[in-house]
C-alpha cells in the first residue's frame, strides 16, 4: 500500500516535526493536522507545520491513508476516539508515544476493527509546543515500531517506508520489551533528573542561588532532562508504571551498593564502575547517539 496523505494529531514538537520533515524531504505525500488548542493551529498554520490545519480530528483524517497521534500518552485514547467518526476504513492508526503496551490497549479500545500499529521515534528534545518542532529531529535516529500479532504486512512495510523516508532507522520490538528498553535508558534517567533537580532546589545548608551558580559541576546537564514537559513526563511514568518500577528497584540496590562502596572507602569498586561507565559513553558515541565534542557540543 502507498501513502499519499498523513494525518497529524497533535501539532506540538513531535507532530510538529513529522510535518517539517515530510516537506523537507520533498516527500509525495499531503499533510492534515489537528489540535485541540486553536492557538497552536493557529501558530501551525503560520509555521506551515502542516499543508492543511483542520478543525476537528475528523475533518483531519478523512481519506488519510496514515494517522500518527502525536498526543501526551495519557490523551491518546480521547483523541482515537475523537478522530473515530472521520477514519477511512484503509487507514492505518499510528502514535509516537513513548509508552507502548498501554497506548496500544487505549487505541484498541478506542478504534476496535482499525488497524493499529503502535511506534516511538526515540527522538526529541526537552522543548515542546509548535515552535519546537525542526525537520530533521528523526534523521539518523531510532524508531521503534510495535505491531501486534495479527498485523498486516503490507501496513507494517508502508509504515516502516514511511519512517525510513523521514530518516529514521526502523526497528521491530514487542511492545512490553519496549517498555522495559525505555524504563531504563529514557524513564529513570527522567526520574533520576528531576529527583535530584526537586532534591537540590529544597535544600537548607547550600542555597538555590549557589546551586545555580556553580551549575556548571554537574547539576547543569540534569536541568536540560529535568525541563521536559509535566504533563508528557508525567503520563510516561502512569502508563509504563510496572517496567519503571521493576527497574527502579534494580537501580535502588545499585545505588545501596554504591553508597556502601564510599563509606567503605572501596575505592576499586567506584573505579571498576566509573571506567565501565565510560566505555559506554564512548559507545553511545560511535554509535552516532550523541556529539563526541566536550560539554555535548556547546558553543561557548
Ligand atoms: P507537545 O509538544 O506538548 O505536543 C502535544 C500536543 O498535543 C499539544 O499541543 C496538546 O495540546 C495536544 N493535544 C493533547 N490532547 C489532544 C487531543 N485529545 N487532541 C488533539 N490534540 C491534543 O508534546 P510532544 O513532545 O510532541 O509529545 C507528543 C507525544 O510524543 C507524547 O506521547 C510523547 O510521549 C511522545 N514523544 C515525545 C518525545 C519528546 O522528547 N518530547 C520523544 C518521543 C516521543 P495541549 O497543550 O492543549 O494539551
Amino acid at each position: 500500500m502507498t501513502i499519499t496523505r498523513v494525518a497529524i494529531i497533535g501539532l506540538g514538537l513531535l507532530g510538529g516535526s513529522i510535518g517539517l520533515a515530510v516537506k523537507a524531504r520533498g516527500l509525495d505525500i499531503a499533510t492534515t493536522g489537528f489540535d485541540r488548542d486553536p492557538d497552536v493551529r493557529k501558530r501551525a498554520g503560520e509555521r506551515g507545520l502542516v499543508d492543511t490545519v483542520c478543525d476537528s480530528a475528523a475533518e483531519a483524517v478523512a481519506n488519510a491513508d496514515l494517522v500518527i497521534l502525536c498526543v501526551p500518552v495519557g490523551a491518546m485514547g480521547a483523541a482515537a476516539r475523537e478522530l473515530a467518526p472521520g477514519l477511512a476504513p484503509h487507514a492505518i492508526v499510528s502514535d509516537v508515544g513513548s509508552s507502548k503496551a498501554a497506548v496500544a490497549e487505549a487505541l484498541a479500545a478506542a478504534l476496535p476493527g482499525a488497524c493499529i500499529i503502535p511506534a516511538h521515534p526515540v527522538a526529541g528534545t526537552e522543548q515542546s509546543g509548535p515552535e519546537a518542532g525542526f525537520a530533521t529531529l528523526f534523521a539518523g535516529r531510532w524508531c521503534i515500531i510495535t505491531p501486534p500479532e495479527d498485523c498486516d504486512p503490507a501496513a507494517l512495510a508502508a509504515l516502516s517506508g514511511f519512517w525510513t523516508a523521514l530518516g529514521s532507522k526502523v526497528e521491530l520490538m514487542d511492545a512490553a520489551h519496549h517498555d522495559l528498553v525505555l524504563a531504563v535508558t529514557s524513564h529513570i534517567p527522567h526520574l533520576i533528573a528531576y529527583t535530584i533537580v526537586g532534591t537540590a532546589s529544597d535544600l537548607e545548608d547550600v542555597t538555590q542561588s549557589e546551586v545555580i551558580k556553580y551549575s556548571a559541576g554537574g547539576f547543569r546537564d540534569f536541568t536540560r532532562i529535568a525541563a521536559s514537559d509535566p504533563v508528557m513526563w508525567r503520563d510516561v511514568f502512569l502508563t509504563n508504571r510496572g517496567a519503571v518500577l521493576e527497574m527502579l528497584g534494580r537501580f535502588s540496590e545499585d545505588l545501596t551498593a554504591l553508597q556502601r562502596a564510599i563509606r567503605s572507602g572501596d575505592g576499586d569498586t567506584l573505579f571498576d564502575l566509573f571506567t565501565r561507565t565510560r566505555a559506554i559513553r564512548r559507545q553511545v558515541i560511535e554509535q552516532g547517539q550523541d556529539d563526541e565534542r566536550p560539554d555535548f557540543g556547546r558553543d561557548h
